[in-house]
């Protein structure tokens, strides 16, 4: 049998067959090394949790309800956390109601879950240009044609949205929704502007859309500051993806999914055909913790862990980067999107930053195009602050040194980007 291809192509499903791990999958491996310091991983820092707490949530958790714990359940979720989860959403001040809530494993199986129910093979998505990765993953495995919107400093650019579904309308196409991240975006760490939420709200109804409404990081504003949710605007157009794993921690996997009624019947339909039922065990302990914690606080200690990791970041930056590059400052969450000038590709990069010890993730990740080549995602949600001075130290050495070599094959012909930081937000896509 030959390795170098896949005995079993001819036998899979169309959708999987284009499927690969990328080449950038193997780096991260090293990446994972501890002397390489990673701003790659979207990861919250678990370890500002109170473990304490924790602990004692999860021991009585067991202790006074083990049987049910270790059970099946329903396949919409346990009632008592959709209850706790609606006062997560009315926290945020977006409405939410336990019954139009279905719990998903993470926020990712909601995203999932969303496509497989509204994707036919070829359907079009408009979706932020950069957006997440997961985000990606789950139309692409459903076979959609994702279509980016680019975006700049207040977020996704209606004008350009509104151009899109122009372009749809003359085909004689409809978009199946839009997938949109307006808070504190993943990669872009920038927010959509109240008047944008109020103009997106406005053509989705004019061109009969629905919209995808993913918030992991709504809650973690390092000012505290919260939007208005689109579902609050259009509520019968928004599907809505809700997550603990940046508020709480992602390992006990629970996230949610608030839909009209017809749709959440169709969800729960889905994810029972899937793995029939979200993990009771986890369930009760975020219920638990939910309602025994000061879970409030716990996102304040959070939110200043955080900020304080993007202002090291944010003078480590200025410091230490070519002038050339630009990057966006965020008020909230876990990202820097960075843009480096012509001349340099950050996926062929990164093999050098793992050897200089230092991680990221090339731009083109961030798009289902194949562009994102001159930007790159910095993550600084776990990392110490020590070190993130040490990784951008290392990280604007090495493309000191890689400016240096495209002007000696170019000559200086390379112009200065876009704006620094200190004019917040810098651009984004596209
Ligand atoms: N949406 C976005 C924008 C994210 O950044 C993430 C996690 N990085 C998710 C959804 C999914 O997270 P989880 O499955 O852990 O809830």
């Amino acid at each position: 049998m030959r390795l170098d291809t896949d005995p079993y192509l001819a036998r899979y499903a169309a959708r999987v067959r284009g499927m690969s791990a990328s080449e950038i999958r193997a780096l991260f491996a090293v990446a994972s090394r501890p002397e390489v310091v990673s701003f790659a991983g979207g990861m919250p820092a678990t370890s500002a949790l109170d473990m304490e707490a924790v602990e004692q949530v999860a021991a009585q958790v067991i202790r006074d309800h083990g049987a049910t714990a270790l059970q099946y359940g329903g396949g919409q979720g346990r009632a008592e956390l959709r209850e706790q989860l609606a006062t997560v959403m009315h926290h945020e001040g977006i409405p939410g109601h336990a019954d139009d809530l279905v719990v998903t494993v993470g926020g990712q199986q909601a995203l999932e879950l969303v496509a497989r129910c509204f994707i036919d093979p070829g359907d079009v998505v408009l979706a932020e240009g950069p957006t997440y990765v997961g985000g990606i993953g789950a139309l692409v495995a459903n076979q959609a044609e994702v279509r980016h919107v680019p975006m700049d400093a207040d977020g996704m650019q209606i004008d350009a949205l509104e151009e899109a579904l122009a372009v749809l309308e003359r085909e004689g196409r409809q978009a199946k929704y839009v997938y949109t991240i307006p808070n504190h975006q993943n990669p872009a760490g920038v927010s959509m502007s109240v008047e944008r939420r109020h103009r997106l709200a406005a053509l989705a109804e004019t061109h009969d859309l629905m919209v995808l409404e993913d918030n992991p990081y709504g809650l973690l504003d390092f000012e505290g500051r919260t939007w208005p949710s689109l579902r609050s605007m259009i509520p019968e157009r928004v599907i809505y993806v809700g997550t603990m794993s940046k508020t709480f921690a992602p390992g006990v996997r629970t996230g949610w999914v608030a839909a009209p009624r017809p749709v959440r019947d169709k969800l729960v339909l889905l994810r029972e055909a899937a793995d029939l039922c979200p993990s009771n065990l986890t369930q009760m302990i975020v219920e638990t913790w939910l309602t025994t914690q000061p879970w409030r606080e716990q996102i304040k200690r959070f939110t200043n862990v955080y900020r304080e990791r993007s202002e090291v970041m944010l003078a480590a930056l200025d410091r230490a980067m070519p002038a050339e590059v630009a990057w966006t400052a965020p008020q909230g969450a876990f990202y820097v999107w960075l843009t480096v000038p012509p001349g340099i590709d950050t996926s062929d990069l990164l093999a050098k930053a793992i050897a200089s010890r230092v991680a990221y993730v090339p731009g083109r990740g961030f798009y289902g195009d194949g562009t994102g080549g001159d930007q790159m995602r910095l993550c600084f949600s776990y990392p110490p602050t020590e070190r993130i001075d040490e990784g951008v130290d290392r990280l604007g050495e090495l493309l000191h040194t890689e400016l240096e070599l495209v002007r000696a094959v170019f000559g200086d012909t390379t112009p200065p980007l876009r704006a620094r930081s200190s004019q917040r937000g810098g651009s984004v896509g596209g």
